[in-house]
């Protein structure tokens, strides 16, 4: 049978000679961004189905987010007052191009720096909040983001806001070396400050938290929140299990591992943080 054999797949009929004539076969064109593939569930989902929380309609996998987008999903509408911007790192190791991988890392995603900081109101209640964005290498934590989340802790003790801090981190920025390792000793601080002046902060993990700013300030938190599936860390697993020789579980250093654990108070869908923190921040007294 020649007909099944043939690679064309579609037929057609020629009315005009009353023959049969194949067309060639053709991919049809679907452009690759209308498509993503879940990283936990392994399902294809179609773009629009993500919707502007970016979060898998099968298994509820949060996609990586800006802080842009974040803002957009979290706060009143243009309720958010960027602060502490053009501070420049001093470049203090004289890393062979540092300051070229910055240039282009701020091109690429539009934002100064790593975390982004200022004032907005969620739920009509005004906080100083900070979102840090792991598409600005891996959100590491060099001086730049310590001073900037250290002016915001001030800020807010100067002004009695409560703080909301969006945490992710890869951990300490190389490039700055032991400059980097200062700021947790340096946040810490000015967290300490606030809390001694009886002001509420809200920490919320998001994927990754890990190495020096766990080790940190997003562990300082009065309450402290993730997102479902967050890895939360110091050390990475593989050097955790070399050093304890002990085969770890498959969920350790995920957020509902340190829930059970009691590190974490809450798993928080992305969806319904808005109006958790909303919520939380009313109980301890917003500021309007
Ligand atoms: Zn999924």
């Amino acid at each position: 049978m020649a007909l099944f054999s043939r690679k064309d797949k579609y037929i057609r009929i020629n009315p005009n000679r009353s023959t049969v004539q194949a067309t060639p076969q053709t991919k049809p064109e679907v452009p690759d961004e209308l498509f993503d593939k879940c990283p936990s569930c392994k399902k294809t989902i179609y773009q629009k189905d993500l919707g502007e929380a970016k979060t898998c309609p099968f298994c509820s996998y949060n996609f990586r987010i800006s802080a842009k987008e974040r803002i957009t999903l979290l706060v009143d509408e243009n309720s958010f007052d960027e602060l502490f911007t053009g501070i420049e790192t001093a470049n203090p190791l004289n890393f062979p191009g540092y300051k070229e991988k910055l240039d282009d890392t701020r091109q690429k995603t539009g934002l100064d720096e790593a975390v982004l900081t200022g004032t907005a109101h969620i739920h009509g209640q005004k906080v100083a909040l900070g979102i840090m964005d792991a598409n600005f290498i891996m959100a590491s934590m060099g001086t730049v983001v310590g001073e900037k989340i250290t002016r915001l802790f001030e800020m807010a003790k100067e002004k009695n806001l409560p703080v909301v801090l969006f945490t992710a981190s890869g951990g300490a920025r190389m490039q700055e070396g032991i400059m980097s390792l200062m700021q947790m000793a340096k946040i810490s601080a000015a967290v300490k400050q606030h809390s001694n002046a009886g002001l509420f902060y809200l920490t919320v993990l998001t994927d990754p938290t890990t190495g020096g700013v766990t080790a940190s300030f997003a562990m300082e938190g009065d309450v402290i929140l993730a997102e479902p599936q967050t890895l939360v860390g110091f050390a990475g697993r593989r050097v955790i299990e070399n050093t304890v020789r002990e085969t770890l579980p498959d969920d350790f250093q995920k957020a509902e591992f340190l829930l059970e654990h009691g590190f974490v108070d809450k798993i928080v869908k992305r969806q319904d943080l808005r109006d958790t923190i909303g919520l939380l921040l009313k109980l301890h007294g917003g500021v309007v």
